[in-house]
């Protein structure tokens, strides 16, 4: 039935001539459908091709110069303060680390290091990622951070494209597996970011981490009691002199850092300019698993991306469990957020047993809530939207007086709100101090 449709006018394959008549006729007619209909499959593979294809990340090269330069930095008397031991704070101890700067020290408010990357090892059997999940990017990014031991670090990664996807929407549940075709993404099968930070960055700042530290007041006028250099001061009213701070702290609570003099104008504009949602994420433990690889929970096309989904926690891991992730940064986030763990759980259950036909409640084992607005020295989610993108990050990331540097997720202006964003703008926030040190 299709061949007549597909054969041009003038083949004539075995066929009467009234009939080759009528497939001449009807071949008019489809022929540009035929034709549409070709580009639209091409067009569709490309789109698949490129969009599976891992996005390759660019981790700048480090600075020539310095590389030459490096041995002098040996033994200065120069002190640097890094605020903040999430990855850009690690990454940028580790960066003065290998040019020789030693006399740094990290100040982290909580009672660990990672900030936004955190595991939990005891509620599944494997380990789960609290914060930050994916690797947004070809997994090789892990290799080319590292300083250290480029050659020797063997990672497994997942290969994380959801085979059983559906949009729960109007009441109705649709499948919309074809867009597996579209989307892939990597994960760590077995280990998490924290467990990367932990093993590859960690041993090589571990000595000059000082935790339970939060950084309340930072004078920079350099007129403070007589000397030109930095005043940090912790909650506990420790006082810590530097001639160089590295502010790494999430932007949501970057006020709760009295800074003397204040910020500039044009800083304090660029933080406006970002918008950062709250963050949730809820594991709910089954003891059957009864739902999709990833259950969205629809928008206009059944899909945007900041609306909250639910995903198989252990997809292609190495786990027995079964387990849903509920993640959210939408707008509404915080309706949840502002609730207790208890009536978040309850919440999401009556949502999965709508989807599911009541199955959750029937199924549920286990769960664990991961509120990130509620984390003290976090706040909220990470960049989410921007006025004014390219100046706004310029803003961010710009030192004031060769004194007070930036760094972290929201200051990377290609990679921004990744882990491996945070860590190429420690690593590149840690040269530019080493630069101005020269
Ligand atoms: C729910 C969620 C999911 C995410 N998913 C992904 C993902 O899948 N893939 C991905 O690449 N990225 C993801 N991200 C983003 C990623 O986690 C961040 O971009 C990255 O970890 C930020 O690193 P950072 O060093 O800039 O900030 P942080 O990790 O927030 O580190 C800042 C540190 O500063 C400390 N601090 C704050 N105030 C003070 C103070 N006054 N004194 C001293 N220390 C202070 C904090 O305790 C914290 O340790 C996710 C984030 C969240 C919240």
């Amino acid at each position: 039935k299709i061949m007549p449709v597909l054969a041009p006018a003038n083949l004539h394959l075995g066929c009467s001539a009234g009939s080759c008549q009528r497939y001449s006729k009807l071949w008019k007619v489809f022929a540009p459908l035929n034709l549409i209909l070709l580009l639209f499959l091409l067009g569709a593979i490309i789109a698949s091709l490129m969009l599976t294809r891992p996005h390759e990340i660019w981790v700048p090269p480090l600075d020539d110069q310095l590389i030459a330069d490096y041995s002098s930095h040996l033994n200065s008397n120069d002190i640097i303060l890094i605020i903040g031991a999430g990855a850009a704070g690690l990454f940028a101890g580790y960066t003065l680390e290998y040019f020789g700067m030693t006399n740094y020290r990290i100040l982290e408010a909580s009672s660990d290091f990672g900030g936004r990357v955190q595991e939990m090892t005891n509620f599944l059997d494997v380990p789960i990622d609290l914060g930050a999940e994916w690797i947004h990017g070809d997994p090789k990014v892990l290799m080319d951070l590292l300083l250290f031991h480029n050659d020797t670090v063997d990672i497994e990664t997942i290969s994380y494209q959801p085979q059983t996807i559906t949009v729960f929407r109007n009441g109705r549940r649709t499948s919309r597996n074809w867009f597996r075709f579209f989307y892939r993404e990597f994960k760590f099968r077995n280990t998490t970011w924290y467990s990367y930070l932990k093993e590859y960055v960690v041993p090589y700042v571990q000595t000059k981490l000082i935790l339970n530290s939060p950084v309340m007041a930072i004078d920079y006028s350099g007129t403070h009691s007589n000397t030109s250099q930095i005043h940090v001061t912790t909650e506990d009213g420790r006082i810590f002199f530097a001639d160089k701070v590295i502010m790494t702290v999430p932007l949501v609570v970057m006020n709760n850092t009295q800074l003397f003099p204040e910020l500039p104008a044009t800083k304090r504009q660029a933080m406006e300019n970002v918008y950062i949602p709250s963050g949730l994420k809820v594991w709910i433990e089954f003891d059957e698993d009864f739902y999709s690889d990833m259950q969205l929970t629809g928008s206009l096309f059944g899909y945007n991306n900041d609306a909250p989904f639910f995903f198989d926690s252990v997809f292609r891991k190495p786990s027995s469990r079964h387990c849903l992730t509920y993640f959210d940064v939408s707008p509404n986030t915080h309706k949840l957020t502002g609730l207790d763990d208890d009536e978040i759980l309850s919440k999401l259950i009556q949502k999965l047993d709508n989807i599911f036909d009541g199955k959750a409640t029937h199924h549920y084992l286990n769960h664990h809530v991961q509120n990130w607005e509620k984390q003290p020295h976090i706040g909220g989610a990470y960049s989410f939207g921007w006025d004014n993108y390219d100046w706004t990050l310029r803003e961010l990331q710009r030192p004031i007086n060769k004194k007070l540097y930036f760094a972290g997720e929201h200051t990377e202006p290609v990679e921004v709100a990744t882990v491996h964003g945070a860590a190429i703008s420690g690593r590149q926030a840690a040269q530019e101090v080493l630069k101005d040190l020269q």
